[in-house]
């Protein structure tokens, strides 16, 4: 029988278990390609061997009084543990180093320091044969510790030290909970070192480390939180901390994002409506330039790529490259699929400074003339551009800068029928600001319910003052943005207004753009169905444009159609434009909505448009949007 320690042994049996959990989860997980996954790996690895050859140290150390092969094995097991041991501490101050990333060109002196240490102690034992430094076997084989060890224990202390501040220094760069965990880390190895030292027949020191790196498995190599698991590119909340870090170690990163333009093409394609298809599209091109932990899909239409420490020339390169196999088409499930991209180069923090200006970039609408396929330089000052809009609608509210403008509309024979509320935005700092530059900005902000009630506030306002009655105007228009009238407490924020005011509700005609999926019509339309039936008009605003949905002026109850001016407009340019206002306004009248038609700007428009037989006239011709207290002065005048 042989005799060993039996507790030493559960020791080890435990912390094995501990160390097999780790690698298993590492490799079945498939989180092997980081640098940081490898340090990971190579650290567990060095455990295991300790525990490897500890183990078998032990069964040998009870024979070798007796057995010359026991003897020389014991040797060997414990010449192994010190060689390997030497190198725990130093790889675990890299894994640290690249898991807070921190990695960067390191400056020689730091290298040498860092190499030089580990060379040395390696050194220390590797020569133990010869020299005996680190331990040796007495006349009756009893082993015994010399000064190497406590040399290794000291480079071991060096770099557990290096590891930690290391760690303090970049403390923002990890999430609290990746922080916490590596704390967890340094403490619990802390307590199994000291207790082996205090005690050396308690070997808790391989134990200690196995447990402390099951808690870093979990925490800090974990991924779930970060990986979006059908791409398996990272998600919004993995960009926002890694571009975070990279700012605060200070890294020169550049990013990428590609935006597809046409993502409507997957449901054309493929028949779905899952949008995270596009992503799976191109994610197999993707990953095969650049490693998967730095490809992050912001949103199925917008992946961003992060190039940390790339050369300018380099990174254009890569975005160039990106962009010419953007314009070949893709494979998917057989069927061939062309997407429109543009490529989005930035620099931080040159162009961009943080990364919220890289999300806001990553979900900002493409600049409106966009020829381009890929935007660097100067082509991102619509970027700033806006941020200044945005910084103008949130002062615009704070400081009571937005204005309420009318423009008159007028019965077909020529008596005035009532006005458009248009909102404008004076800014002190970026000047006047027209509505179809900041209103999608709003909308994007969340902002637009504000808006859209303060202009509703002002337009009650001025029902109350008597004025449009005087003037037997029919009604005030009212544009409500869809995303609004969306809202689930938007029927509540109209009455409350109305309330507050005490309107007539048939003087206002509200108008919408119907420029929504169609499965949100049955919400729209009992939205519309409800203030309709308190007495408000409806109108469908600029009709003959992008969206428009023959089936939805049925669908939704509308009193008036408008006529979008580019359909008036096209008409006098060619015959073609002549037959598309014809028919619109033939069908539209069948369908008993009446009509107005806006962009009038010509009196041969209007005879046009007499014998038409439209109902109502907006634009340029008789006013163009103006202040109130200049609309009122103006209808005073022509009545
Ligand atoms: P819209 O509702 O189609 O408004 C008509 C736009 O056409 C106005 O531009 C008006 O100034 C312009 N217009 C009218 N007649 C003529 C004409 O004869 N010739 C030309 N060239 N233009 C004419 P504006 O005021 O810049 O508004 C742009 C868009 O902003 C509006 O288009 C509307 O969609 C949105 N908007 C304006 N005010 C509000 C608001 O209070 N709430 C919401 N949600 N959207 C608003
Ligand atoms: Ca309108
Ligand atoms: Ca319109």
């Amino acid at each position: 029988m042989i005799e060993v320690s039996l507790y030493r042994m559960e020791m080890y049996v435990v912390a094995l278990l501990l160390i097999l959990t780790n690698l298993l989860y590492t490799f079945v997980q498939n989180r092997t390609d980081k640098p940081q996954n490898k340090f990971f790996i190579a650290v567990n690895g060095i455990v295991l061997t300790n525990i490897i050859t500890s183990v078998i140290a032990e069964y040998a150390k009870a024979q070798s009084t007796v057995s010359n092969y026991a003897f020389i094995l014991r040797n060997i097991m414990e010449y192994l543990y010190f060689i390997v041991h030497a190198m725990l501490c130093p790889l675990f101050a890299m894994y640290v180093v690249y898991a807070v990333g921190k990695r960067q060109h390191q400056v020689w002196h730091r290298n040498l320091m860092f190499g030089g240490l580990l060379i040395i102690t390696e050194f220390i034992a590797v020569s133990n044969p010869i020299t005996g430094w680190v331990y040796c076997f007495d006349a009756e084989r009893n082993f015994h510790r010399c000064w190497g060890v406590y040399s290794i224990y000291l480079a071991a202390a060096f770099y557990y030290f290096y590891a930690a501040v290391t760690l303090f220094s970049a403390w923002n760069a990890l999430t609290k909970k990746r922080r916490v965990s590596m704390l967890y880390f340094f403490l619990v190895v802390m307590f199994g070192v000291v207790i082996q030292m205090l005690n050396s027949q308690i070997r808790s020191e391989l134990f200690s480390e196995a447990l402390g790196l099951l808690g870093v498995m979990i925490a800090v190599e974990n991924e779930d939180d970060r990986i979006d698991v059908n791409t398996g590119f990272c998600n919004r909340k993995a960009l926002l901390t890694d571009i975070n870090s990279h700012i605060i170690n200070h890294r020169k990163l550049t990013v990428l994002n590609i935006r597809i333009t046409n993502p409507e093409i997957v449901q054309r394609v493929t028949g779905t409506t899952n949008m995270d298809i596009l992503s799976d599209i191109v994610a197999d091109y993707l990953k095969s330039v650049i490693p998967r932990y730095q490809i992050y899909n912001v949103s199925p239409a917008s992946i961003i790529l992060t190039l940390v420490d790339k050369q300018t020339e380099k990174a254009m390169e890569l975005a160039e490259r990106i962009s010419r196999r953007f314009r070949l088409p893709f494979e998917f499930t057989g069927a061939e699929i062309l997407l429109n991209t543009v490529v989005i180069k930035a620099d931080i923090p040159d162009e961009l400074k943080s990364a919220e200006d890289v999300l806001s970039m990553a979900d900002q609408s493409l600049p409106k003339h966009n020829t381009k396929s890929l935007l660097t330089g100067e082509d991102l000052s619509y970027l700033l551009r806006r941020t200044a809009v945005e910084e103008a609608i949130s002062r615009g509210i704070t400081e009571h800068t937005f204005e309420v403008y009318y423009q008159p509309t007028y019965h077909i024979k020529g008596k005035l029928h009532g006005a458009e509320a248009l909102i404008r935005l004076h800014d002190r700092v970026i000047g006047n600001v027209f509505p179809d530059e900041f209103i999608p900005v709003a909308e994007q902000m969340g902002m637009i319910d504000i808006i859209d009630n303060f202009v509703f506030s002002e337009v009650c306002r001025f029902l109350l003052s008597g004025i449009p009655e005087t003037f037997h105007m029919d009604c005030i228009n009212v544009n409500l943005s869809v995303m609004h009238c969306m809202q689930p407490d938007f029927l509540q924020q109209i009455n409350q207004i109305a309330e507050k005011f005490d309107i007539d509700k048939r003087c206002i005609n509200f108008e919408i753009t119907e420029s929504i999926a169609a499965s949100d019509y049955g919400l729209l339309s009992s939205i519309v169905n409800v203030l309709k039936s308190e007495g408000y008009q409806f109108s469908m605003d600029d009709y003959g444009t992008g969206y428009s949905n023959i089936e939805s002026i049925f669908s939704l109850d509308f009193d008036v159609v408008k006529i979008d001016k580019s359909i008036l407009w096209n008409a006098e340019k060619s015959e073609l434009g002549r037959i598309v206002l014809e028919n619109t306004v033939h069908m539209v009248r069948q369908m008993h909505r009446k009509i107005l038609v806006e962009g009038v700007e010509t009196s041969e428009q209007i005879s046009l448009l007499d014998t038409l037989g439209v109902d109502y006239l907006q634009g340029y011709f008789f006013s163009r949007p103006i202040p109130k207290d200049d609309f009122v002065a103006y209808i005073r005048k022509s009545s």
